[in-house]
């Protein structure tokens, strides 16, 4: 890992300077404080900026097409992390559109791409059923043709920013018959369809998600992504991406790891923490005084710098499970008041290490669990086989 600082150009420091400006005027102490309430991840106003400013467009394309060069894609990335922006939505937007634009009928990303780069149209992710995500490949959805159209049936779980998206990338069953991963189709499904139903789910940490239901959807042919019985192919990239297995490229600009925006929310934390625990108190004594405070927190650094340090799938375990293993110990030093959340009187820090704790939960979920992951290394990083249950 090559740590060097990287010296900007003074072209690249003034678009990080103008960066920073933009994102500072949109991404308002009020944003932020809307997104701690609403557990959205998302905020139209702020995404239909960046869009209208060309920031999406430059994000989502190459450098040969006219995007963002590695170093003003980094910077760009960092600015939007730093400043706590509502960010999900643009992440699940982005693959899929690439999935689409790759995969999909011309006349779709037509449809589509434009509304994407604009930040009008969102897309999201449609995998996870009621009775198990893990294991995608056993979807229940059914699509079942009907002239030029499918008609769709089913339940999704999980299916996040549903309510602010105009299409969902939907994993379905093409026949139920066929052999596993032989059968699985891709649509992307609008959302305003006759027979979607959105219902509002609330999770441990205070996201919103949903769940949504499929009762007799038509969808035209036109929608459908990849060929038939062929959607494992397609959803592979797309969790390819979401895993942090896709190929990296060598400029070493990209983060080091999936969810490593997680990890500065999580070294925030730690440096709020060590902030707070070396005031001293009116009797002026400092809980950094104490021996064990000092280990704790010690530890928590270290496990910070190493978890940030570690890359790909590794990387992304490493994220969860330090975000799980110190967010106990840091609400600890502060003692009760930091079990208060954010904008209440009386907390020990604005609900930093709460909104931590309860995010360590959730982190180690979506996108895939902390055990499906530690299989994965296991299987197809270290080469030890297919785990053996009972
Ligand atoms: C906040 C949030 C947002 C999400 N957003 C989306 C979204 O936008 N779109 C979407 O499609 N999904 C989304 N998900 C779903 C997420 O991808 C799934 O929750 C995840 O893949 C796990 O599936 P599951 O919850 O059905 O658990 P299950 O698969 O039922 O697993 C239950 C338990 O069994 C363990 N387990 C399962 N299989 C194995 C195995 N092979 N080896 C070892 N242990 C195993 C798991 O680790 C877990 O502890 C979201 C989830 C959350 C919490």
């Amino acid at each position: 890992m090559d740590f060097a600082r990287v010296e900007l150009s003074a072209e690249d420091q003034v678009f990080l300077d103008e960066t920073r400006a933009f994102i500072a005027t949109h991404v308002t102490d009020e944003v932020r404080r809307r997104d701690r309430q609403t557990g959205e991840n998302f905020d139209e106003q702020v995404h239909l900026a960046l869009g209208g400013a060309g920031y999406l467009a430059a994000d989502w394309r190459s450098e040969s097409d006219g995007g963002f060069s590695p170093v003003r894609r980094r910077i760009f990335q960092l600015e939007i992390a730093r400043a706590h922006t509502p960010w999900y939505h643009w992440g699940t937007t982005s693959v899929v559109a690439r999935l689409v634009q790759q995969f999909g009928a011309p006349r779709l990303c037509e449809e589509v791409l434009p509304g994407v780069l604009s930040g009008e149209i969102r897309l999201c992710l449609g995998y996870t059923e009621p009775e198990g995500g893990s294991d995608v490949a056993t979807c229940k959805t059914r699509a079942v043709r009907d002239g030029s159209a499918w008609i769709i049936n089913g339940a999704k779980m999980f299916t996040s920013n549903a309510q602010n998206a105009r299409y969902v990338f939907l994993l379905t069953n093409t026949d139920p018959r066929g052999s596993k991963h032989k059968n699985l189709t891709m649509f992307l499904v609008p959302l305003d369809s006759a027979g979607v139903e959105i219902r509002p789910l609330r999770t441990v940490d205070g996201d919103r998600t949903n769940i949504v239901y499929y009762s007799d959807v038509r969808v035209d042919d036109r929608y459908r992504i990849g060929e038939v019985n062929a959607g494992w192919t397609v959803m592979r990239s797309a969790l390819d991406a979401e895993h942090g297995t896709g190929e990296r490229e060598d400029h070493g600009l990209q983060d080091v790891a999936t969810m490593a925006g997680h990890g500065v929310l999580m070294a925030e934390a730690v440096d709020t923490v060590a902030a707070i625990a070396s005031q001293p108190d009116r009797d002026g004594r400092r809980r950094l005084d104490d021996a064990s405070v000092k280990h704790r927190l010690g530890r928590s650094f270290a496990r910070v710098e190493a978890a940030l340090s570690t890359p790909t799938m590794f990387g992304r375990v490493a994220i969860g499970q330090t975000m799980r293993d110190i967010s106990p110990d840091l609400m600890d030093i502060l003692g009760a008041a930091a079990a208060l959340p954010t904008d209440t009187e009386g907390s020990a820090d604005d609900g930093v290490t709460d909104y931590l704790f309860r995010l360590a939960l959730p982190t180690g979920i979506y996108g895939g669990t902390l055990e499906v992951f530690r299989n994965m290394i296991a299987q197809h990083a270290l080469g030890l086989g297919r785990p053996r249950y009972g």
